[in-house]
């Protein structure tokens, strides 16, 4: 039976996924209101039975069209319980041993997560995440590269050291922001040595519930999704041009993401106007979470004169 809310089978894993997230945030809030009772209709009864008794067939996820061009959305039949309503309901937010104790447990969980490593299209060393739990501020990038699957740590190649950078300019250090990535494994390729590529759909939605845990454990109050791979997988968008959604605000579950360009893009394309659209994105976010900002900052990358 082909379930719209079983990843394998549906044809919109990525909505899948995020329905699962859904349904996952919804009741750890009852649980956390000491309410462990679930009332559920035959049909989702029959179709949750379907999901856990569901082995994944070996190459089911690589079969399944990329969620980028999948053009049928899921669509929940079971009524909706009026407390979802709302659309989110965010955890209450956790101390910093408590939220220091969740990262290490999602830090295992992701290491084997099985729909990810059935994939079989992804490097062995996993890389989670680096930085302050209690962040205002969260990066997100696409996945490890060479120099982060060596150190284990996300942002430690070229585009990090640019990353280091942008954040230094911000005023902050990189111990005070959280930086993770989409993908918490370098996409492999056949012959890989220093060569790195995108991950793609699949990849992107298996792993997706993770950086959505992280999000809820930090709850940051601005998200800054560093290229078209970030956006798509926290925005659920197709084919994003950098380009056309940069520059404001979009909404991921009532957390406010600002989508600007990778830093490896500007490593390819150093010029100062370049440059200077990443700084604005940047400083949207600065004034976003009320940081001080000089006359100095705000000139950062401007041509010279104006
Ligand atoms: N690029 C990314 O998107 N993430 C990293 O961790 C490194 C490079």
């Amino acid at each position: 039976m082909e379930s719209p809310l079983d990843p394998f089978s549906a044809p919109n894993p990525q909505a899948a996924w995020r329905a699962l997230g859904l349904l996952r945030d919804y009741f750890q809030a009852k649980a956390d209101r000491g309410d462990e009772r679930v009332a559920l209709t035959p049909r989702a009864l029959t179709e949750l039975r379907a999901v856990v008794m569901r082995k994944p067939a070996r190459g089911a996820v690589e079969s399944r069209p990329p969620v980028a061009t999948a053009q049928k959305q899921v669509v929940v039949q079971a009524p909706v319980p009026v407390e979802l309503a709302p659309a989110f309901v965010r955890p209450a937010a956790l101390p910093e041993t408590e939220r220091v104790a969740r990262l290490s447990v999602l830090r295992e969980a992701a290491a084997k997560h099985p729909p990810v490593r059935a994939l079989g299209t992804l490097r062995e060393t996993m890389v989670f995440a680096v930085g302050n739990p209690m962040a205002e501020i969260m990066f997100v990038g696409e996945a490890p590269g060479a120099e982060e699957e060596v150190k284990g740590e996300p942002f430690v190649g070229p585009a990090g050291q640019l990353l280091n950078k942008m954040i230094v300019g911000m005023g902050l250090e990189r111990s005070q922001v959280y930086i993770s990535n989409i993908c918490k494994f370098r996409p492999g390729m056949p012959g890989q040595d220093s060569n790195n590529r995108r991950p793609n759909a699949s990849e992107i939605a298996a792993s997706l519930t993770f950086i959505e845990q992280e999000i809820q454990l930090v709850q940051p109050k601005v998200i800054i999704a560093l290229g078209a791979t970030a956006a798509e997988g926290l925005l659920g968008m197709p084919n994003v041009m950098v380009g056309r959604v940069r520059a404001k605000f979009h909404d991921y579950q009532g957390y406010p993401v600002m989508v600007t360009y990778h830093p490896s893009y500007l490593l390819h394309n150093p010029s100062t106007s370049e440059k200077r659209k990443v700084w604005e994105d940047l400083l949207k976010a600065m004034e976003r979470l009320e940081l001080p900002i000089s006359e100095k900052q705000r000139g950062f990358y401007l041509p010279k004169g104006q």
